[in-house]
């Protein structure tokens, strides 16, 4: 990847004509089926492009209330675009898809317009949650009655297109934008895309530049990006075969169900532990073993590519070994 990088041909991607961006953001909009594709700094902001193409100010976006959309995005959507957003409360990706179709409101005065949905593939805070092709296709469906857009959040949907078999194109079909990230599973430094018709991302160029994420010579990021989602994408079954057996291995401890197990986030819950997520990532840290702290009682551990089998062994040592001590 480092070598990818090193030997990008690069030009000045505000004017459109770094080749290796280009080259990217066509391989990627081509992987989903769709027209167009455009890099972006960060899955945020390729998050936040995507809801203002959708949303007008004073509009209404619909999520779920554990999105990262709704959640880890310092409300953005308000911030910056004037969005107001509305949550349903379904826990990551189960869906209640006659629940999203009665929340949606629509265009007239005085109601707040709903004008898009946000579903989020793989669901981060949902523990690596896949929502299954049959909810998406009827979500589709209920938007296309209501007239309202259908967004991804799609920063880890390699993962659900890996573990369900599903082609990308066929979740690319089922959305009007996706983001998705080259920097989490698949192991690049920086960058994401928005995904979508030609129309909408020449409209996200402009966003884009005035958020301040035009970038110059940016082929070498992108370059990295290509790099991985040529070489990073298959072995994602490696990582999500590891999750399932650090989940097997500390599911003794009464701390994880195996069976919810789908990608690569192992969601610990500590709630009948004496410790909590910070104090156990501390503790696993000063082990060599990192680990998030999501919620005060929920742990995040994330199997990628830097974690092998004897990472991975070690990773079952030390948190068997604080958990075993702290229950
Ligand atoms: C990481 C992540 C993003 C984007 O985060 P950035 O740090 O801004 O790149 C978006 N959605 C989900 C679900 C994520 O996990």
């Amino acid at each position: 990847m480092r070598q990818a990088m090193a030997y990008a041909e690069v030009g000045d991607d505000v004017f459109g004509d770094d080749p290796t961006v280009n080259a990217l953001e066509a391989y990627v909009a081509g992987l989903f089926g769709h027209e167009a594709a455009l890099f972006a700094p960060s899955g945020s902001m390729a998050n936040q492009i995507a809801l203002q193409l959708h949303v007008p100010a004073g509009g209404e976006l619909l999520a779920g209330a554990d999105a990262h959309v709704v959640t880890y995005e310092l409300g953005a959507a308000a911030a910056l675009s004037g969005i107001s957003t509305r949550t349903w409360g379904s826990v990551g990706a189960d869906l209640d898809v006659d629940q999203i179709a009665a929340m949606i409101r629509p265009v007239g005065y005085p109601s707040v317009p709903t004008r898009a949905i946000a579903v989020e593939q793989t669901h981060n805070l949902g523990g690596g949650s896949i929502v299954p092709l049959s909810t998406l296709r009827a979500l589709r469906s209920v938007a296309d009655e209501a007239g309202v857009g259908l967004h991804c959040d799609g920063a880890r949907i390699w993962h659900a297109a890996v573990a369900d078999g599903v082609a990308l194109s066929e979740y690319g079909a089922l959305f009007d934008t996706l983001s998705v990230c080259l920097s989490k599973g698949l192991g690049a430094p920086v960058g994401s895309l928005i995904v979508g018709s030609r129309e909408r991302i020449a409209q996200a160029r402009v966003i884009r530049k005035r958020l301040g994420g035009g970038m110059r010579q940016v082929g070498i990021l992108a370059a990295a990006g290509r790099y991985a989602l040529e070489n990073h994408i298959d072995r994602l079954a490696e990582d999500h075969a590891r999750a399932l057996r650090l989940a097997e291995a500390l599911a003794p401890l009464g701390v994880v169900d195996p069976s919810r197990i789908r990608t690569n986030l192992v969601p610990l819950d500590l709630s009948k532990t004496s410790l909590d997520s910070p104090a156990l990532a501390g503790l696993a840290a000063q082990q060599g073993v990192l680990i998030a702290p999501m919620l005060p009682s929920i742990a995040r551990v994330v199997t990628h590519l830097d974690v092998d089998d004897s990472g991975l062994e070690q990773a079952i040592t030390v948190l068997g070994g604080l958990l075993a001590d702290a229950s």
